[in-house]
């Protein structure tokens, strides 16, 4: 098992560049539902940055991370760029240079990503926020990592798990964030930041378990 290379992990933010591009007004009009319209510009915004960043000037996979976080908090305004920002600063101090890409460290990285979010935004699981599709992920590539699963079906699985999370935000009452002004009104709809982090999964197992 190798580390994770710089050329994979720019695959990986160009793709999750090209995914919330592709479906920003879905991610807006969430946000129209419970927020204030602005979750798929936000994202865009953010990843362009990211994916226009020069692909030469990263030794390591670590610092190319470090530096996406960094841009993310200093480009989108709002709740999410901090947040996302420190899931790219975290993933970039577990994904470094000397680190082998098993799911084991993977499952760390996104735990370590999940601390950081929840410690930033004080949310809890059930709180109805991008925490509610990141803590299956992170549950299923630990379990996966236990009981010996491949990368590729680790990945799967902890996409398969964001998504059930995503869709289980939609019963509950928003707790933090935009939404939580609405209380009993924000029932129904589906979160905005569970459903980009739900992507972010989706993309990590398209590109990750390819070795460059
Ligand atoms: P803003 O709410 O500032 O307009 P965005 O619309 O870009 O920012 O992002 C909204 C998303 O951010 C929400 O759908 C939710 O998932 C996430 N979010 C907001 N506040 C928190 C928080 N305190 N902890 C975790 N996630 C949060
Ligand atoms: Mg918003």
């Amino acid at each position: 098992m190798s580390n994770l290379p710089v050329e994979t992990t720019l695959a990986w933010l160009a793709d999750y560049a090209k995914v919330v591009t592709d479906n920003s007004a879905m991610l807006t009009d969430l946000d129209r539902q419970i927020g204030d319209a602005d979750h798929g510009s936000n994202m865009t915004r953010g990843m362009s940055a990211v994916a226009a960043l020069d692909p030469q000037s990263f030794a390591d996979t670590g610092a190319l991370l470090k530096k996406a976080g960094m841009t993310l908090v200093s480009t989108v305004g709002g709740a999410s760029g901090p947040l996302y920002g420190t899931l790219f600063l975290r993933l970039g101090a577990f994904l470094g240079p000397d680190k082998e890409l098993s799911v084991q460290n993977l499952a760390q990285a996104f735990k370590a990503d999940l601390d950081g979010i929840m410690t930033r935004g004080k949310a809890e699981p059930g709180d109805k926020t991008m925490v509610d599709a990141l803590a299956p992920a992170v549950e299923a590539l630990q379990t996966d990592a236990e009981a010996g699963r491949t990368l590729q079906e680790a990945l799967d699985h902890a996409a398969q798990a964001a998504a059930q999370g995503r869709d289980a935000t939609v019963g509950m009452i928003a707790r933090r964030g935009r939404a939580s002004y609405l209380g009993e009104r924000s029932k129904g709809h589906q979160d905005p930041g569970a459903t980009s982090l739900a992507l972010f999964i989706e993309s990590a197992a398209r590109c990750l378990p390819v070795q460059v």
